[in-house]
């Protein structure tokens, strides 16, 4: 199955390279009203209503614009693809258009637009592709966790390695408690209760000014050993106090894998 990352069914979609996450605030109910104010607003430029000038007079002065990263650009054009707003995506786009592509008056092009496919689509396999959109159906959370590459893979190599086999994307599928497992480590990202407020971050990622770098977890200052589960506490953007804060993140991660496990050899068993 060719799996489309950025649009991969009806239920949500990805605008993160459209620099949606880069603004600080980057929440979701910060992020729902800005697409729903884009959104509404572009209706009227394609009845005429509004010129294209106008729209970006208007977003300009009403939307604050600050970026997490300065070096990445946060596009103006990006907003709900549909009524029930699942889907957030490029509002130039021909198919929101009636087959005129406007990305040409965007800030990197049409071009550049279209042929963007982000590393995810390299270094996600089949079966981490697969199971995150089986997995995930809210256009937050997806667009969050499918540009974390090493938050997907670290979690699906520690799974495989316990299981001593490749995961089964029908399988999770069809079991509740599975997808429910997966669903509850994906959630992480937006309730992880360890995450370092100090600096804006993004996963393991940290910004100063036009820099950034990547994060280590002080082990040594808390008295403990680096973690089996260190680069799963990155992408987490986590920052331990105690070594008994450690300890307590190490078991939420033990507890899903243990519950996914053991309901994926029962299966197993049973089938
Ligand atoms: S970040 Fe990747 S998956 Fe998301 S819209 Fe961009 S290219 Fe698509
Ligand atoms: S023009 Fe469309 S695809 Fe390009 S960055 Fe803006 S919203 Fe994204």
């Amino acid at each position: 199955m060719k799996v489309h990352l950025c649009q991969p069914d009806q239920k949500k979609s990805c605008a993160a390279c459209c620099g949606l996450y880069n603004y600080v605030d980057n929440t979701r109910e910060g992020l729902k009203e800005r697409l729903a104010y884009r959104t509404r607003l572009f209706k009227r430029v394609r009845s005429g209503q509004t010129t294209l000038d106008e729209y970006r007079q208007v977003i300009r002065h009403r939307e604050d614009s600050r970026r997490i990263y300065k070096t990445i650009y946060t596009c103006e054009f990006a907003g709900y693809m549909d009524e029930s707003e699942q889907k957030v995506g490029c509002m130039l786009h021909p198919m929101q258009n009636s087959g005129n592509d406007l990305r040409d008056i965007s800030f990197y092009g049409k071009d550049l637009c279209e042929g963007h496919f982000c590393p995810s689509y390299q270094k996600l396999d089949e079966v981490e592709m697969r199971t995150l959109i089986d997995v995930i159906n809210d256009w937050y959370l997806y667009g969050v966790v499918v540009t974390d590459i090493d938050f997907v893979k670290a979690f699906f190599q520690i799974l495989q390695d316990r299981l001593g086999t490749r995961i089964s994307p029908d399988k999770v599928a069809h079991i509740p408690v599975l997808s429910n497992c997966l669903l509850r480590y994906f959630s992480l990202k937006q309730t992880w209760p360890y995450r370092d407020l100090s600096r804006p971050r993004f996963g393991k990622y940290y910004f100063v000014g036009e820099e950034y770098n990547i994060d280590k977890i002080d082990y040594e200052s808390i008295n403990a050993e680096r973690s089996i589960y260190d680069a799963i506490f990155l992408s987490l953007a986590s920052r331990f106090q105690t070594k008994e804060d450690l300890a307590r993140a190490e078991s939420i991660i033990d507890g899903i894998i243990d519950e996914f496990c053991k309901g994926y050899t029962n299966y197993h068993s049973d089938h």
